[in-house]
């Protein structure tokens, strides 16, 4: 079980990654990826604050992240052979941090700027290119530093999706007990009520999560981290990744319009928990108080292309049984739970 060993949340907790990095015996280079923006906002201030202390910092940016994208970074790591790689930014400027690093064995710290899903605390990383459209195992971030002043400023679509993809841990944890009860898969109790707390969590606060609320930026953040831990403890990405995150990745793979990770995320869980006969209607409630799209027009998205993404989400992970696989429903099934919820018109 790998586990992050420092956590630093708060307003300017950037200025703090000197001390952090002295804490864990880090010293000597350090590598840094960013993008464009995430290097103005974050990465800038960090190579700066750590050469200040003598190390030797190197920054290298990185705009798409995919599979091809990674040689270049890992060919750096190899010149440069720094102590530890920092990932500054979003999601895909942090899994790309995180699966380099893993693939050279070198510790990572991840500096989220920006809170679009839990990637920036899990051990696991998504990159485009890879024969599967899911996420793998990398390596767990041996610390966090998450400034909520600097991610106040990133859009605040980012956040909703976040939220998104937390809520959505409520059907993924009905799928691991499920999968728990009919295929005797393992199942960690601790994980899953950590992912589970996360969600509880985020919809109590649900109206506290507004553009310019540094409490309810705190709660969100927390949640994200919680999961992060949740799948560290679990060994895999089960605690926070079920039948609607199967369905997100579906839509994905469709060529349509897509909305962002947590977004998709969030609709996948309205439709899931209607098929546990959950309260599906709760979710859809909690995803509307946060502004997050909860029908098909919202997410941008063609009402076909929906349920193409509904019906065929059980086969981009067969091994990965959840209710889509228990149940097997058909075009016209589909297509009725999405009107149910009202998700399709
Ligand atoms: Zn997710």
């Amino acid at each position: 079980m790998q586990l992050p060993r420092e956590v630093t949340v708060g307003k300017g907790t950037l200025t703090r990654v000197v001390e952090v990095a002295q804490r864990l015996g880090l010293s000597g280079s350090a590598l840094i990826i960013a993008g464009k923006k995430s290097c103005e906002v974050a990465g800038k201030q960090v190579h700066d604050l750590l050469k200040q202390t003598g190390m030797n910092v190197d920054t290298l940016l990185v705009e798409k992240v995919t599979l091809k994208d990674l040689l270049p970074i890992e060919e750096k790591i190899k010149t440069l052979k720094p102590r530890v790689l920092i990932g500054v930014g979003g999601g895909t400027k942090i899994d790309a941090a995180k699966l380099s690093s893993a693939r050279q064995h070198i510790p990572f710290i991840s500096v989220p700027t920006t809170l679009s899903h839990d990637g920036i605390a899990s051990p696991l990383a998504s990159v485009k290119g890879l024969d599967k459209p899911y996420s793998i195992m990398a390596q767990a971030p041996l610390a966090i530093i998450a400034d909520t002043d600097i991610i106040a400023q990133a859009p605040w679509r980012s956040a909703i999706s976040g939220c998104g993809d937390v809520i959505a841990k409520f059907t993924a944890v009905k799928d691991w007990q499920l999968a728990h009860k009919e295929k005797n898969e393992y199942y960690g109790e601790y994980a899953a009520s950590l992912a589970l707390m996360s969600t509880k969590i985020v919809t109590q606060n649900a109206k506290l999560i507004q553009p310019g609320n540094d409490e309810g930026l705190r709660v969100l953040l927390e949640a994200l981290i919680s999961c992060g831990v949740a799948m560290s403890i679990a060994g895999s990405s089960r605690p926070c990744s079920g039948s609607e995150h199967l369905f997100s990745h579906a839509l994905d793979m469709i060529n349509c319009p897509h909305a962002m990770h947590g977004e998709q995320c969030g609709v996948g869980s309205v439709l899931t928990a209607y098929l546990y006969k959950t309260n599906w209607k709760r979710i859809r409630d909690t995803l509307k108080q946060i502004g997050a799209p909860t029908t098909a027009a919202e997410l941008g998205v063609k009402d076909e292309d929906l349920v193409k993404a509904f019906e065929m989400a059980a086969t981009v992970r067969p091994e990965r049984y959840t209710i889509l696989h228990k149940l097997k429903l058909d075009h016209e099934a589909c297509e009725k739970v999405a009107k149910i919820t009202g998700i399709i018109s």
